[in-house]
């Protein structure tokens, strides 16, 4: 089956999402081919006046934890490897278009390479946006803020749209694990001063398919071409997942049970008082 831009544009006003700001998770292969590809996708979108946020993650920015500064429940043995050891990286830079564009997928590389796009003050798990709202969206951005651009999207009325992908891809449900009352995550890179910055970072999705008989109904859906769309509204989806957690904390886990991410997410995250 062939998608062009006008089909996109059809599946943004069936779900009703236009002028709103939209959090992306997608895989471009779910639609069949797309006429124009991510680009043409962007393009629907910001027609119909939305703000599009996606994650722009980097894990290259990641250094190992200063001996001094680990935490129980982090997350990790602290001696497994990382994507890089390398300590004389360069400060992060916000300019900078490199993301792991592998488990990133096409929309958030076409994004990152727009020239007006924003990307957020995170060096290892940012969010990047563009449209009318980014600024405002991505500027809420911090090391020690990640979902800023997620909860503002929220507090804009927005929405979570996944496009042919599964509710493992959901990173809102990190920031649900945090209204719950876990501790997120901590890991390390240089800063965009150039100082060793401590960061906080979501931790394992695979078991959040869990989550579907919690949140499915709060979703709008539609298809275009062979993709399945659904719209999860950010605020609603958000209070219902972090009271689920709250009843039922292992709902987040994967079911390895040596997965140090779920582990330790499930018993409250790192110990960091
Ligand atoms: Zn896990």
């Amino acid at each position: 089956m062939t998608v062009n831009q006008a089909d996109i544009s059809r599946g943004i006003e069936a779900l009703q999402i236009g002028k709103l700001p939209v959090c992306i998770h997608a895989s471009l292969g779910s639609f069949g081919y797309v006429e124009g590809g991510a680009d043409a996708i962007l393009d629907a979108f910001l027609e119909a006046g939305c703000t599009v946020v996606v994650p722009s993650f980097n894990y290259a920015n990641e250094l190992p934890t200063p001996p001094d500064r680990r935490l129980e429940r982090n997350g990790w043995d602290e001696a497994d490897d990382l994507y890089t050891d390398d300590e004389t990286l360069s400060p992060y830079d916000p300019s900078s278009n490199r993301i792991t564009a592998a488990d990133m997928g096409a929309i958030p590389t076409a994004l990152i390479n727009r020239p007006n796009r924003r990307r957020g003050a995170h060096p290892i798990d940012s969010f990047s946006g563009i449209g009318p709202l980014s600024a405002d969206i991505i500027g809420r951005q911090t090391p020690r803020n990640v979902y800023g651009p997620v909860r503002a999207c929220g507090e804009g009325g927005g929405y979570v749209l996944l496009m042919g992908v599964r509710l493992d891809r959901m990173t809102l449900l990190h920031t649900a694990e945090q209204d719950a009352g876990r501790a997120l995550f901590r890991r390390w890179a240089v800063g965009a001063d150039g100082e060793l910055t401590e960061t906080l970072v979501g931790g394992c999705s695979e078991g959040f398919h869990a989550f579907e008989p919690v949140i499915g109904q709060l979703a709008q859906e539609t298809t275009v071409g062979e993709s399945r769309w659904r719209a999860f509204p950010i605020q609603a989806t958000l209070s219902v997942a972090a009271a689920a957690i709250r009843t039922n904390p292992k709902i987040t886990h994967c079911g390895a049970d040596d997965c140090d991410n779920c582990n330790d997410a499930v018993r409250g995250g790192p110990v960091t008082a």
